[in-house]
């Protein structure tokens, strides 16, 4: 029997799964494969290297191209140490709110997407629907590229992606990118009275985040890209966090260790800072070995999220004002899969229904309006993929 849900009903059901990064979310896949699948939808599913978990898609209407990608992401933030006052994990409603874990970021979306296969499927799209839903999207947006690069291969090729993290429903067409560096500086003991004999990792270290300091001071200075205009500030910046290092106020520091975190404005590429950083720490890391050959430098570059960068006249920003009515310019300051949709050649595109406030906060919630733009959003998009 085809399983029909209103929009709400559809979040409630995907709130139930407690999808947290750190766990599994087959449980959830498993029900929305059943659930596609009585609409006779096939599901393909992309595991994880453990097995654990898995990206979800399909394609909904005729296996042609020119559909529209719903991309969302099935798992949540943790909800420890946070003060709920009520089940994360159930729905529910109060004061035209519908409260629980990732009823904003963002089963929202992905409820409406799937609540509206069997309305697509009643209309005869001419062009599919192709729903995208992954794993570990809050771990760093992990999940998502296999899947990607699965519906590259095994589906018709869509014309324009809408990623649903919440957004109000407007149209956002950029966030930077982002990346880190691990960085440890392994150095050489000696009392600190022979400093010219040892080689202190903490103040080899210092060099490289002064490095950081500078560039920040460089890019601040430097004439703002129109591509980066619309970011705040509209320039990459670089921080270090955390560091770690030394044992004594009278030893050279054997070791220190701190990442640095790069935000890069579109334009900007990880390849470049990368390499600018890398230089960086050969050169210090030369002045290390004169002294003490022993001492040396270790990197480890971590897997960053792309950045999403306005599309001139893009597919995707046409389509969503379209649907939207909205003509708003709108960047922002969190990052998504989008930019991995684009970097694979896919027109991209940020809206979906809540606020981002809401987002990774006790009480959660996303406001029913909200759920019925959503809902409008849908109607509209099936009206578009109905059309000749
Ligand atoms: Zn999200």
């Amino acid at each position: 029997m085809p399983q029909i849900y209103s929009a709400r009903e559809m979040l409630e059901k995907l709130v139930s799964f407690p999808t947290v990064s750190s766990e599994s979310n087959l449980e959830l896949v498993d029900w929305v494969e059943d659930y596609l699948a009585s609409h006779g939808v096939k599901s393909h599913r992309v595991y994880n290297a453990e097995g654990t978990k898995a990206n979800l898609y399909a394609n909904v209407g005729p296996e042609v191209e020119g559909g529209v990608i719903l991309s969302g992401h099935t798992d949540v933030v943790p909800v420890e140490g946070q003060d709920w006052d009520t089940d994360p994990f159930t729905v529910v409603e109060k004061d035209g709110k519908l409260y629980g874990r990732g009823t904003c970021d963002m089963k929202g979306f992905d409820a409406l997407a799937l609540a509206a296969v069997p309305l697509a499927l009643k209309r005869g799209i001419k062009r599919p629907i192709q729903i995208a839903l992954s794993y570990d999207e809050e771990v760093g947006c992990v999940g998502a590229p296999d899947m990607i690069d699965a519906m590259a291969e095994h589906m018709p090729r869509a014309s324009a992606a809408v990623i649903g993290e919440p957004s109000m429903m407007k149209a956002v067409s950029g966030h930077k990118g982002a990346f880190g560096i691990r960085t440890h500086v392994h150095g050489f003991e000696v009392h600190s009275s022979l400093i010219h004999t040892g080689v202190s990792a903490v103040m080899e270290a210092a060099k490289l985040i002064d490095w950081a300091n500078q560039m920040n001071a460089i890019n601040a200075a430097a004439p703002v890209p129109p591509e980066a205009a619309d970011f705040v500030p509209p320039y990459t910046t670089l921080h270090v966090g955390i560091v770690h290092g030394g044992t004594a106020n009278n030893i050279t520091a054997k070791d220190c260790e701190f990442g640095l975190f790069i935000r890069c404005v579109p334009g900007d590429s990880f390849d470049y800072w990368t390499k600018a950083y890398l230089d960086k720490v050969a050169e210090v890391e030369a002045g290390m070995k004169a002294i003490r050959p022993e001492a040396w430098i270790e990197t480890r570059v971590t897997k960053g999220v792309p950045g999403l960068k306005p599309e001139k006249d893009g597919a995707a920003e046409a389509l969503v004002r379209r649907l939207t009515g909205d003509n708003s310019t709108n960047v922002v300051s969190y990052g998504t899969e989008a930019g991995q949709y684009q970097e694979r050649g896919h027109s991209a595109i940020i809206c979906g229904p809540g606020d981002i406030a809401q987002a990774h906060q006790p009480n959660e919630f996303i406001e029913i309006s909200q759920l019925e733009a959503g809902e409008q959003f849908m109607h509209r998009l099936i009206d578009y993929l109905s059309e000749d």
